[in-house]
């Protein structure tokens, strides 16, 4: 696991406080046109003497990579990033290359007023809402950091977000550039995995080595558990019940994890001396007895069969009303009706 987040970054301070006060604070000049289609975008390109720069990112189950085109000398670049970031730290990488080549093409053609096109919505806002926030991707500060040097020199750069697949040539030919990986540069060891970027993975991971000790756990102890809830939770069962009293919970949690006041269970620990039902006295008290074979509650559960059954019908998919508490209680909906047969006979577990 170590060796997977080798590449990642983890501060030890904010992001925000490694960098100039005046860096963070500069205003990021966003274009806030939209275009719908390419000939009224490049007419306004060229009305304004902007010289472009379209970037991408792209993410597969085999790559990530950013992308940058410039359609004045016809030329694009891929990078390759390590398969661990978003797509978003495609993105905002892209840009930061973009910035990174339009230093070489205003030193060269004296250019000083640049655009530079995006289809991530999302790197856009956050290019102008970025401020004081550990979270935010660290390269979107050194992008601030180079827009703000350029500004010192009076090079004015401009962000405009374009729409995808609207038939943009610009925005079509970066797009394959990331895709097919031309003229790549692999930086996917240079460039760091922003630590947000590895919060899937990480879930992931720890989610699967929680599977495993949850089987595992199940063929010692926990048999009757597993038997009642066979995948691992992730809430648990009355998360989402608003109006489920105390008492309900505790009843229904009792017969789950098979831990109850029933004689036998009470015997086994010594607690009482016969593990007999103290209804009937013919057979072992146990839950199921109570629930299936006591003869004293023979009326309430004819009442439960009946709401079982009711459940059944209304259900779209069909289960068969098993005579195995185990798999009752594998289907939530029986929980009330069982909870009532318990409060009619026992009274409490
Ligand atoms: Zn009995």
């Amino acid at each position: 696991m170590n060796e997977d987040f080798k590449n990642v970054i983890k501060q030890s301070k904010w992001t925000c406080y490694t960098y100039p006060y005046s860096c963070i604070i500069f205003e990021t000049n966003i274009v806030t046109k939209n275009f719908f289609n390419n000939c009224e975008l490049l007419s306004f390109i060229s009305d304004n003497n902007y010289y472009t720069l379209y970037t991408d990112g792209s993410k597969s189950e085999l790559f990530v990579r950013s992308a940058v085109y410039d359609p004045q000398c016809k030329f694009g670049q891929s990078f390759l990033l390590d398969p661990k970031c978003s797509v978003f730290t495609a993105e905002v990488y892209a840009a930061l290359e973009a910035l990174k080549a339009l230093k070489r093409i205003a030193h060269i053609n004296s250019f000083n007023n640049f655009l530079i096109l995006t289809d991530s919505l999302s790197m856009v806002q956050s290019l102008t809402n970025l401020r004081f926030d550990f979270k935010k991707n660290y390269i979107l500060y050194n992008i601030k950091k180079l827009l703000f040097s350029y500004a010192k020199k009076g090079i004015q750069v401009s962000f405009m977000w374009i729409p995808s697949h609207r038939g943009i040539t610009g925005n079509e030919i970066v797009d394959k550039i990331a895709r097919d990986g031309t003229n790549m540069l692999d930086v996917s060891s240079i460039v760091k995995v922003p630590l947000t970027d590895c919060y899937q993975s990480i879930d992931n991971q720890v989610n699967s080595l929680w599977v495993e000790f949850w089987k595992q756990d199940q063929e010692q102890k926990g048999k009757w558990y597993g038997t009642v809830q066979e995948k691992l939770p992730v809430a648990p069962w009355y998360n989402k019940l608003k109006m489920a009293s105390r008492d309900f919970v505790t009843t229904i949690n009792r017969l789950r994890f098979g831990h109850s006041t029933v004689p036998a269970h009470l015997a086994r620990l010594g607690i009482v001396e016969s593990s007999y039902c103290t209804f009937c006295n013919n057979s072992v008290g146990d839950i199921e007895h109570f629930i299936f074979t006591c003869e004293c509650f023979s009326f309430d559960r004819l009442i439960l069969v009946s709401e079982i059954s009711d459940i059944v019908q209304n259900q779209v998919t069909v289960q068969d009303p098993s005579r195995r508490l185990s798999d009752m209680l594998k289907n939530r909906s029986y929980y009330v009706p069982l909870y009532k047969f318990i409060k009619n006979t026992v009274g409490k577990l």
